[in-house]
């Protein structure tokens, strides 16, 4: 079901855009609009849970297959290698801004002396340009269309 409150339903709606990575099936994935670092992507069910634990099984393990797919894509981009971190916030008190499930792939290198404790807590600004992320969603796309 969509929430209208979901900003999350709303991109699946149609109603705000994304830099799409995977647009079609029961899960999908666009680049994060306020990235921790550069090429960050959320996976997401298209069906609206706030927990993993409401997701049934095969979607749960689907939205596991699928970022797998996706973070394999993210490695061919980066042929030295991309270290990720793979994160799910789940509840509010765990750092979940938006209440629909997703999980983080999010780029990292040894040199990004990246917080992440302190910015998932605290990182939201002013929207940027959504242009701005669309190459990057572009580029994964690409690779996964022939894997
Ligand atoms: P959470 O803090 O709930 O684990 O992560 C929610 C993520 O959604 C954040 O990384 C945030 O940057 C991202 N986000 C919030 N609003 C939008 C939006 O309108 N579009 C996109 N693409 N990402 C969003
Ligand atoms: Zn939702």
């Amino acid at each position: 079901m969509t929430h209208n409150d979901c900003i999350f339903c709303q991109i699946l709606a149609g109603n705000a855009p994304a830099a799409w990575v995977v647009d079609d099936g029961p899960i999908v994935a666009f680049m994060d609009i306020f990235p921790l670092q550069p090429g960050h992507v959320l996976v997401i069910p298209r069906e609206h849970h706030q927990y993993v634990t409401e997701l049934d099984s095969y979607t749960r393990g689907l939205l596991m297959e699928t970022a797998a797919r996706i973070a394999t894509a993210m490695r061919v981009i980066h042929p030295a290698g991309t270290d990720l971190n793979w994160v799910i916030n789940d509840g509010k008190a765990a750092w979940q801004h938006v209440p629909h499930v997703h999980l983080h792939l999010l780029p990292r290198s040894g040199r990004d002396n990246l917080s992440l404790i302190n910015r998932m807590a605290t990182r939201f600004m002013r929207k940027p340009d959504m242009t701005a992320f669309e190459a990057d969603a572009a580029r994964i796309r690409a690779v996964l269309e022939h894997s």
